[in-house]
């Protein structure tokens, strides 16, 4: 068992890495390398594909229904 020269922390290996400081090294790099942001187009086509398919099935279910209301086809002769 060991104290960290650099935050203090007991470190309780000791030949192993300071758990705290090898953290807060990770934290330094994730917050120097920006997160690959998703681009913009993608977002707008991921609505455009969600509206598509809401429209289809809101035409799928207007159909149906309006086949269900006509009854059978009136038949003529
Ligand atoms: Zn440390």
């Amino acid at each position: 068992m060991k104290i960290c020269d650099q935050c203090r922390a007991v470190i309780f290996q000791e030949n192993a890495p300071c758990p705290r400081c090898t953290e807060e090294k990770r934290l330094a790099l994730e917050a120097l390398v920006p997160q690959p942001a998703q681009p913009k187009w993608l977002k707008i086509a991921k609505w455009l594909l969600i509206g598509l398919v809401v429209t289809v099935l809101a035409a799928v279910a207007a159909i149906t229904w309006l086949l269900n209301s006509l009854g059978p086809m009136p038949s003529f002769g």
